[in-house]
């Protein structure tokens, strides 16, 4: 039984799914939505969450984990491509403990290039403009 007691239905990613909050959109299907991180480790950070009620992995519903891993590999691909990069960090954090600060499961997709190193976590506020350019780029790879 998936329980969402402890879930807050007020997180900034639930507003996002409600369109209460805006974001800057590059994919959606029926299970999952993927958006541009606002304060981005890299160019081209990307995240993926499910149209799912869960605080972290342990609150997923398994069949929405498994769409959000389709749509993580799916977005991976044309962030790679779109931003030309040699290597992808797929990230996902469970718990304040490992880092996590939005309390509505998500995953990163991280573009890496060698000798250049991350910028810190959910730290600086990225260009709107920019991250609007970024999000046109991977949803042209996408097809
Ligand atoms: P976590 O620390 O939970 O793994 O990651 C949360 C991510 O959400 C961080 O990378 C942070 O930059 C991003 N973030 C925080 N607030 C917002 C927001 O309002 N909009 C978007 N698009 N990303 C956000």
């Amino acid at each position: 039984m998936i329980s969402d007691v402890a879930y807050d239905q007020n997180n900034i990613f639930a507003k996002i799914l409600r369109k209460e909050a805006p974001c800057f959109p590059v994919y959606e299907d029926d299970m999952t939505l993927a958006f541009m991180d606002v304060m981005p480790q890299a160019e081209g950070h990307t995240l993926v969450i499910p149209k799912f009620p869960a605080e972290d992995l342990f609150d997923l519903d398994p069949e929405y984990a498994g769409a959000m891993a389709k749509t993580t590999k799916k977005l991976a691909a044309a962030v790679k491509q779109a931003f030309d990069a040699p290597g992808i960090l797929i990230a996902q954090l469970n718990g304040a403990a490992a880092g996590q600060t939005v309390f509505h499961i998500h995953t990163h997709i991280i573009p890496r290039s060698n000798g250049i190193d991350l910028k810190l976590h959910a730290r600086e506020l990225a260009d709107f403009e920019e991250l609007k350019r970024h999000a046109e780029r991977i949803k042209k790879a996408l097809g």
